[in-house]
């Protein structure tokens, strides 16, 4: 370990108490995506505090008012921008024993956010940006997880949002305009000794809101009367599930629906049945291949029960891909902070979850690793931080390791990995034009008066 690296972490650590009653404060404040306003506030008061001017997503002329911000920390020298990140997010978990209004954060988000407090205090330490050049640009970001979709639709077609995901809304935005380089931190289970990891990459994700349409009537005097909205959408997976022999291992596709329930009482034929579901896969492509599949299974059911069927399809998260030069600087400074033991990086491991930080390795190299300190199962309800200290302060000096090595020495080592990246995409607008295939809106099945039927079930 060098004098920097011993000043970071007498830097981090004189913080730490700080750092464990963020992590405390935002456990008890959970809200879900696009409503993160609690945590949002007491963020930004500390930040403020602390001396930093913020760009605020709710104050931003030219869009909808929502949670997060950023702020830049300018060495004074030019060089490259590295975006270090973290989300503000809880899910819908009414039966966690800790949730609060039926919000619990068992994703660990609000580990990340009080991480990011500590980075931003260690930051103003004296020293802290002695031998760096270029910008820090410290980002706090909204709905990672990719829920409520009925809501987000709604803030999109209010114009509040044009993206269901923080991360693409924030490149939209223009706020990742100018960072050359990205990094974050999730939490991740307790592993014996282990403190950090990190796989190749993960799936992309597509939503999907699919709306069948029936007709109310008397289930006990009348059945014949109605069409049955909740049996056509129980045709419809029926036919996506058996099309799950076609799909091949190597694109990862995953469909994993829900129902969201009938508005009616038991003795009324249902007359709508909405299901949300995400198609997940390794490739863009691939994706968008096995959704037409999808959607044609369940326009085929709707019309075999003489139903309708209102297909909604949105942008979701793209795959995540790890630039593996990047991930080996990663790996390398976890490994001077934490010891080889407890460091465990593989360059070949695809993950079959999805996360908005996806969209952003389209455009630039990105590494998300994981400090582990969290047992229980992630998205249920035994999800509990065992060690916060590992999840967050841990964390802290680890990204400061990373952005230290990164931009000292005139910034040959982020310099090095921007020269040799190759972006999916080769800028924001390409990558942003480019998903707007996924965007469908279709009424699939309708019907003339003898009967027949017209079926359009794609762009
Ligand atoms: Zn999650
Ligand atoms: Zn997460």
């Amino acid at each position: 370990m060098n004098a920097k690296q011993e000043l970071i972490i007498k830097n981090v650590e004189a913080h730490r108490q700080e750092i464990l009653d963020a992590e405390r404060w935002i456990w008890q404040h959970p809200q879900v995506g696009y409503t993160e306003w609690q945590a949002n506030e007491y963020l930004i008061e500390r930040f403020e505090a602390m001396g930093y001017k913020l760009v605020r997503a709710d104050q931003d002329p030219k869009f909808g008012k929502i949670p997060g911000f950023y702020t830049d920390v300018v060495t004074g020298k030019p060089g490259p921008m590295l975006c270090i990140m973290g989300e503000l997010d809880a899910l819908d978990i009414a039966n966690h024993p800790e949730s609060v209004n039926g919000m619990t954060h068992c994703c660990g988000h609000h580990a990340q956010a009080a991480t990011m407090l500590g980075i931003a205090a260690a930051l103003k330490e004296p020293g802290a940006l002695d031998g760096l050049c270029g910008t820090i640009r410290l980002m706090l970001v909204p709905a990672e997880e990719m829920i409520q979709l009925a809501f987000r639709e709604e803030l999109r077609k209010k114009g509040t949002i044009s993206y269901m995901g923080g991360k693409v809304e924030f490149l939209h935005r223009g706020y990742f305009d100018g960072v050359d380089l990205s990094i974050m931190v999730h939490t991740a289970n307790n592993d014996g000794d282990v403190e950090f990891t990190c796989g190749y990459g993960n799936n992309g994700c597509m939503s999907k809101v699919i709306t069948f349409k029936g007709k109310s009537s008397h289930a006990g005097g009348a059945p014949h009367l109605g069409i049955n909205a909740q049996y056509a959408a129980m045709l419809g997976l029926q036919a996506c599930n058996d099309l799950r022999e076609t799909l091949q291992e190597k694109d990862y596709i995953r469909f994993h629906p829900i129902m969201k329930g009938v508005n009616c009482a038991v003795n009324i034929i249902p007359d709508e049945m909405v299901i949300e579901s995400y198609v997940r896969g390794k490739t863009l492509d691939a994706m968008m291949k096995e959704n037409k599949k999808f959607n044609r299974a369940l326009t085929g059911a709707a019309l075999a029960m003489g139903a309708g069927v209102v297909l909604c399809d949105r942008p979701g998260y793209s795959p995540e891909t790890h630039d593996p030069q990047f991930m080996k600087v990663v790996q390398e400074c976890c490994e001077e902070l934490s010891g080889k033991d407890k460091v465990k990086f593989d360059y070949q491991e695809w993950g079959t979850g999805s996360s908005d930080f996806g969209d952003i390795t389209c455009v630039m190299p990105g590494v998300q690793f994981n400090a582990t300190g969290v047992d229980g199962t992630f998205h249920g309800i035994n999800f509990q931080v065992t060690d916060p200290a590992k999840a967050t302060v841990n964390s802290a000096k680890a990204q400061l390791f990373v952005a230290d090595r990164l931009l000292s020495n005139d910034a040959a080592c982020a310099k090095k990995i921007i020269a040799d990246y190759q972006p999916p995409f080769a800028s924001i607008k390409e990558y942003l034009d480019y998903i707007q295939q996924l965007v469908l809106d279709k009424d699939a099945v309708v019907y003339d008066e003898k009967g027949n039927a017209a079926v359009d079930f794609q762009n």
